[in-house]
């Protein structure tokens, strides 16, 4: 089918559907080779997720001198103890399998000789990270995988288009409806894959690619799929603080090489904060800038001494992204911001990426499957978004969900995209102050508060929007219930961690 075709019509049936093109959808399309599957994606692969976006690699514990057990103890430790023990083994058990099938797939990692190269990155033990195109690492894999999905014959694609809502009967998922140029479509299906990728977008300062909105757990928690974890988000230090949404990243690894930051004044941001100082986690280093810039602080890293050195040739993504923005970084420091970059939590899934609601499932970034605890650990997504996405293909090939007969319930209302409303924009806003780096259960309430006016002043026309505004709420709750700092959660008013909260929380919209 044409996706001419397919848009003269506005009703379809399919087998699979698979919402969004990233690693995880993906390799679900290819892995689901028994059934029939629908890939819909709003911009083709390269451009829309992302998975496109991801530099440093996908870990794996194949090096010589590294072991299985190192990498799941390295997991463990930055999940701050909160991760599932079972899915960390289970994933990274499979790690080494999933590079092979990435390499089967014809990507092509960086090799030293025979052997793949391997990086070491910010808590891994062990050099274990493969990479490909040096730090473009994503695009290559997105690339390859995207070549082959085209090719197979049980896959077709609808471009152009994504879901806002999806289709309920009687507690079963049987499809979505899609927003798409031509107006609505739904599209019924035996099974339905939310592959929709992370939440990013719902900050002000976002890593993450232009349809990381959230879109897919909001649908997915207004129709009553149990989530996790939702208070758990990811900050990356170092963005490049430029006009420009996303905002590039900066990669860790110029840290590693040795680049510092500093203030506008010159203080470096890091001293006396952390035995590790530049090179502290990941969350430390976040917090350690937010708070700068709150002080109304201009915060740079310093990367002359790396730009000015032969490890400059390590990091061409990061050499070209610094002149495409007018700054020449062997010269002058570049500034940065703390941004959002991962979601940990998500719509809850079984080692199948089985969600509580018969006939969904979900994989990658949307999911929250346990492996990442309180914090990811670096190269630790990708990986899941294969691991994960093979296994529901391979589950989704056993057999389809029993159909329900019936009809689904209608759609409450027409939806329109909300990008330019300013009520999403003060949303991402609101998101930045309230769920940043660091938090505090005044502001949260405060913020709760204003989002549950939004949602009573929501219109017809609003749902996306709506749906947006009840996930925001739905994390927040579960930052203001959890009362303690753990990982990535960090709560000015509750700085220690509490071994009494050692449970994931769940939420419901
Ligand atoms: C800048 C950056 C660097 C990173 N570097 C690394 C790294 O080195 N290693 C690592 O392991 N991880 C890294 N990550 C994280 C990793 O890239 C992501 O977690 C992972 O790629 C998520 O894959 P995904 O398939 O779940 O989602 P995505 O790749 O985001 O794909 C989501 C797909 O869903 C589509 N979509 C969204 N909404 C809808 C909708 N409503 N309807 C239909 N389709 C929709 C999108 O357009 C896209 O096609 C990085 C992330 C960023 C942002």
């Amino acid at each position: 089918m044409s996706d001419a075709a397919a848009m003269r019509r506005t009703n379809l049936e399919t087998d699979v559907l698979v919402l969004g093109a990233g690693i995880a959808g993906l390799c679900v399309a290819l892995n689901a080779s028994e059934r029939r599957v629908l890939v819909v994606c709003p911009d083709e692969p390269v451009r829309s997720s992302s998975s496109a976006l991801a530099q440093g690699g996908i870990a794996a514990p194949i090096g010589a001198s590294d072991s299985v057990a190192a990498h799941i103890l390295d997991t463990i430790e930055a999940a701050a103890h909160f991760a599932d023990p079972a899915t960390v083994s289970r994933v990274i058990g499979d790690a080494a399998q999933a590079v092979h099938y990435l390499i089967d797939s014809g990507v092509p990692f960086d090799r030293d000789g025979a052997q793949l190269s391997l990086h070491r990155e910010a808590g891994h033990g062990a050099a274990r990270v493969v990479h490909a195109a040096g730090d473009r690492t994503g695009e290559a894999i997105v690339r390859a995988l995207w070549q082959r999905a085209q090719a197979a014959g049980h896959i077709e694609f609808l471009g152009n288009a994504r879901a806002v809502e999806l289709l309920v009967l009687r507690g079963h998922i049987c499809g979505a409806r899609l927003l798409s140029p031509r107006g609505p479509i739904a599209i019924h299906a035996r099974d339905t894959v939310l592959a929709t990728g992370g939440i990013g977008r719902m900050f002000r300062m976002t890593t993450n690619g232009p349809f990381a909105t959230g879109d897919g757990l909001a649908m997915a928690l207004d129709a009553g799929a149990r989530t996790a974890a939702l208070e758990f988000v990811q900050f990356h230090p170092t963005a490049l603080y430029v006009q420009a949404d996303p905002l590039p990243l900066l990669t860790e690894a110029l840290r590693g090489a040795g680049a510092r930051l500093i203030t506008a004044g010159g203080r470096p941001v890091m001293a006396g904060r952390h035995p590790l100082g530049d090179l502290a986690p990941r969350d430390v280093v976040s917090r350690a800038v937010w708070e700068c810039q709150q002080a109304g602080e201009i915060v740079l890293l310093d990367a002359t001494s790396v730009f000015n050195s032969p490890q400059a040739a390590s990091f061409p993504g990061a050499l070209e992204t610094a002149r495409r923005y007018g700054f020449e970084p062997s010269r002058q420091p570049l500034p940065v911001t703390a941004a959002a970059h991962f979601h940990m939590g998500g719509i809850a899934v079984n080692d199948h990426g089985a969600s509580s609601l018969p006939g969904l499932w979900a994989g990658g970034e949307v999911a929250c499957t346990g492996l990442h605890g309180a914090n990811r650990l670096a190269s630790n997504s990708l990986l899941e978004a294969v691991v994960y996405g093979r296994a529901i293909g391979t589950a989704l090939n056993l057999g389809s969900t029993p159909a329900v007969s019936g009809t689904p319930d209608a759609a409450t209302e027409a939806a329109h995209d909300p990008e330019h409303d300013p009520r999403w924009t003060a949303l991402r806003e609101l998101m930045w102050h309230s769920m940043g780096p660091v938090r505090d259960g005044a502001s949260l309430r405060s913020a709760i508060a204003q989002v549950s006016t939004e949602i009573e002043g929501c219109q017809l026309g609003d749902a996306v929007l709506r749906r947006r505004l009840l996930l925001a709420r739905a994390m927040m709750q579960s930052a203001l219930a959890r009362s303690e700092s753990r990982g990535a959660h960090w709560r000015r008013d509750y700085p220690q961690r509490d071994p009494q909260q050692d449970a994931p929380s769940s939420a419901t919209a």
